[in-house]
């Protein structure tokens, strides 16, 4: 869905949100849009069948999908939002849209698994090669770039260890060098950082987080800066036939963003608030959080960011990994999964899926916290009696 037009963003971000994909005309009265299950569309003549229309088939998406990109537009800005399956897909789909035969690909050692899982087996397969690089690079990025150099990848924070990232500087050097930059912008939900100002190409979205919100969805979006680098986007998710999802969760993750600046702004001041009191307790080494004074990047967070996610980590001082284990299998409030994002408060130890390469990681034991929507004083009541379970050493 390219940017509609329409006037400028002067209201408050609850507010566009309860407006948000609602500007559909001639509907019969529902406040929100139909879920449409629909391969085939019909054309009344051969003149309309093939003719410019938008939607032609169902994998171009329904109103649904058209109403929770145009909503995604409000919130980030861009030229256009490109709607696939998953957050992953948005990624992969972004990169095959920047991608050249022969290219290499700059990729930042703090990305998110798959990804790196993606450039290590896909891209080198076909003859792509990926150089990652240590995240606090900067302009030190100018370097790496040469006449092979297509893409690079971004993201900030990074997934488990949470190093801000000099995006501006990062993206200068690309657009001297005519290299599209690509930012995983998952955990700012386009809200507490807006990407497009910071000359970033494609922003990408793992829906399936704070969006979504309620552990139920899988979705992602490309968001795009310029109209040229949407219609790429948008012909690349094409031509690998990937879809944008079902309408069911279009849906769904149209429904959470109605209330995602609430719940952010919980589980933000709730993360916050935990993260503090981490940060005071002897059995802490430190504490990921780019909000925090203390943190390394903290003048970097302030400068670009708006705001803190709830989702953060902790670095413990050494331990029993086993009694760690147990400790973590009886916690009453946090569970263990994958993702983030939603309602429900999830912890997990992460030693066990870091990877790096460009930048050795030698501190740990490593946890990662989503904050959900309980009671913060609840959570920190649960992770002190997980710290008093732990043997340390
Ligand atoms: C979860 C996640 C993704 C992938 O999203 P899925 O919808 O689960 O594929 C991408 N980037 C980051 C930073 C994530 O945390």
């Amino acid at each position: 869905m390219s940017a509609p037009e329409g006037p400028g963003k002067s209201f408050g971000l609850a507010t566009r949100l309860v407006a948000a994909g609602r500007e559909q005309p001639g509907r019969g009265g529902g406040v929100n849009p139909p879920i449409q299950r629909a391969s085939t569309l019909l054309f009344p003549d051969v003149e309309s069948l093939y003719g410019e229309e938008r939607r032609s088939y169902g994998l171009d998406g329904m109103e649904a999908h058209d109403a929770l990109a145009r909503a995604l537009i409000d919130i980030e800005g861009g030229a256009g939002a490109q709607l696939v399956p998953s957050g992953l897909a948005a990624i992969t789909m972004a990169l095959m849209a920047a991608l050249r035969p022969g290219g290499e690909v700059l990729v930042t050692d703090s990305a998110y698994g798959p990804t790196r899982r993606f450039c290590d087996g896909v891209l080198a397969a076909s003859g792509v090669a990926t150089r990652y690089y240590d995240p606090r690079i900067g302009a030190g990025i100018a370097e790496l770039l040469g006449p092979r150099t297509c893409a690079i990848v971004l993201e900030s924070p990074g997934s488990l260890t949470f190093e801000v990232q000099d995006i501006p500087a990062i993206t200068a050097a690309a657009k001297a060098a005519g290299v599209v930059t690509i930012l995983d912008n998952t955990w700012s939900a386009g809200v507490y950082l807006k990407p497009f100002d910071l000359c970033v190409d494609y922003s990408i979205q793992a829906l399936t987080k704070y969006q979504a919100g309620h552990a139920d969805v899988l979705l992602g979006a490309i968001l795009a800066r310029t109209p040229e680098l949407y219609e790429q986007a948008r012909q690349t998710a094409k031509a690998f036939g990937v879809g944008v999802g079902s309408a069911e969760d279009a849906y769904l993750c149209l429904r959470g963003l109605r209330t995602m600046p609430l719940r952010l702004e919980h589980q933000s001041a709730a993360g916050l608030k935990i993260a503090r009191w981490l940060e005071a307790r002897p059995e802490v080494a430190e504490v990921l959080h780019p909000a925090l004074p203390s943190s390394q990047d903290h003048a970097l967070w302030a400068r670009d960011f708006t705001g803190a996610a709830g989702l953060f980590g902790v670095v413990l001082k050494p331990l029993e990994t086993a009694s760690l284990d147990r400790a973590l299998a009886e916690m009453a409030h946090f569970s263990m999964g994958f993702s983030w994002g939603g309602f429900e408060s999830l912890i997990i130890p992460c030693n066990q899926q870091l990877r790096r390469t460009a930048t050795p990681w030698a501190k740990g034991p490593l946890l990662r916290l989503s904050i959900g929507l309980e009671d913060p004083d609840d959570l920190i009541a649960d992770l002190a009696v997980l710290l008093a379970k732990i043997a340390f050493k």
